[in-house]
């Protein structure tokens, strides 16, 4: 594969819209290529996906390619694997950046594998040194941080933990192209299949938009607890989150309420953590906030080292006279 000095994201979009992460790593990807003296090229797959072509664009893309084909119109793992890996020849970027999603997380090995790089998973910081790209992503739970160089590969490849690149202001007068490119996809080869799609409902806000987050942990007890907790922020124009815990205890409806390294990166302007340890692996997620408050009846948790504010209670105690206060001084 002949390489060049693009740096190649591989977008997603969802009904015609690039996502949230998409629009990251144009945000990244702008720099890295400044870095390179290259360009910035945006890889997007699907079907009647022109829009989401020209949105690229608007967010940075200086040029956009896209992959259209019936096969393609879901993401399936075999099929994407087998267009990015495709066009990826064809293109000959130096540099290739997915994000860290249920897409990227799964095909980025297989696409490593298939041009002869190696994947670099959930950097939460991308950079150019000497023509070399500079990962750094969490390791060991969050305890440590690693910093990986791939000297030896001309092309490097990383995926990109959601919501820690900052996107570019879109900017509608920016032009570029935008090339449709062919690729050979082979329907026998495509092993699974997708039997239905169940689009999750979330009421309320979501808690990646949330500038206010309730977070429930272990401590909270029981489902009922939740209740309060949700009382709390819809009072406060928040979300509830939560931590591993409560939603292996059946506490809490769904897995994407979980913030940290298996779950959600979120960034909230106020985070409070109530009945929640502190686990680095939860942390890691929410560390980003501007301002968190904890609420744990143990003074040794751990919490309370990476919180602004600190209240060393049992939450069943503190919360109802809590909500009835905010209740007051907001309606004023
Ligand atoms: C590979 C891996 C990935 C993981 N990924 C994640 C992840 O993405 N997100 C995540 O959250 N965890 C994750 N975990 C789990 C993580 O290690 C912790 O086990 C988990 O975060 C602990 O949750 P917790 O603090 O809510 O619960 P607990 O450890 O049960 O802590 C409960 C806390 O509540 C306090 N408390 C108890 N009762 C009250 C009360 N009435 N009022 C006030 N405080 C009270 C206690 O003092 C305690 O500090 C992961 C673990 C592994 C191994």
């Amino acid at each position: 594969m002949a390489q060049n000095s693009t740096v190649l994201i591989c977008g997603e979009q969802e009904e015609g819209k690039i996502t949230a992460v998409t629009k990251e790593l144009l945000g990244v990807g702008k720099i890295l290529a400044g870095g390179l003296n290259g360009k910035l090229s945006a890889l997007i797959i699907g079907s009647d996906i022109r829009d989401s072509g020209e949105e690229a664009i608007v967010y940075g893309a200086d040029n956009v390619y896209l992959v259209e084909d019936p096969l393609l119109s879901q993401y399936n793992p075999d099929s994407y694997t087998t267009a990015i890996t495709q066009a990826c020849q064809q293109i000959g970027p130096s540099v290739v950046l997915l994000g860290h999603t249920t897409m990227g997380r799964d095909v980025a090995g297989r696409v490593a594998f298939r041009l002869g790089c190696f994947p670099c998973m959930n950097c939460t910081n991308l950079d150019i040194d000497s023509k070399s790209l500079v990962q750094t992503r969490s390791v060991y739970g969050g305890n440590a941080i690693a910093v990986v160089v791939s000297r030896d590969s001309q092309l490097q490849l990383a995926t990109i933990k959601p919501r820690a690149m900052t996107p570019l202001e879109p900017d509608s007068s920016r032009k570029g192209e935008i090339e449709n490119i062919k690729v050979k996809i082979d329907d026998p080869a495509i092993r699974t299949k997708l039997v239905s799609t169940t689009k999750e409902e979330v009421e309320g806000i979501k808690l990646e938009d949330a500038r206010v987050i309730v977070a429930g942990g272990g401590g909270i007890g029981d489902a009922e607890g939740f209740q309060l907790l949700q009382d709390f922020a819809r009072i406060l124009g928040g979300a509830v989150g939560t931590t591993t815990v409560p939603y292996d205890e059946g506490w809490v409806p769904t897995t994407s309420m979980v913030i940290g390294d298996s779950g959600k990166t979120v960034k909230p302007d106020l985070y409070i953590a109530i009945g929640i340890r502190g686990a680095s692996q939860h942390i890691t997620g929410c560390s980003e906030s501007k301002l968190m408050v904890a609420i744990n009846k143990d003074s040794d948790a751990g919490i309370f080292k990476v919180s602004d504010l600190g209240v060393v209670a049992d939450y069943r105690k503190v919360l109802p006279p809590l909500i009835e206060r905010c209740k007051a001084l907001l309606a004023t």
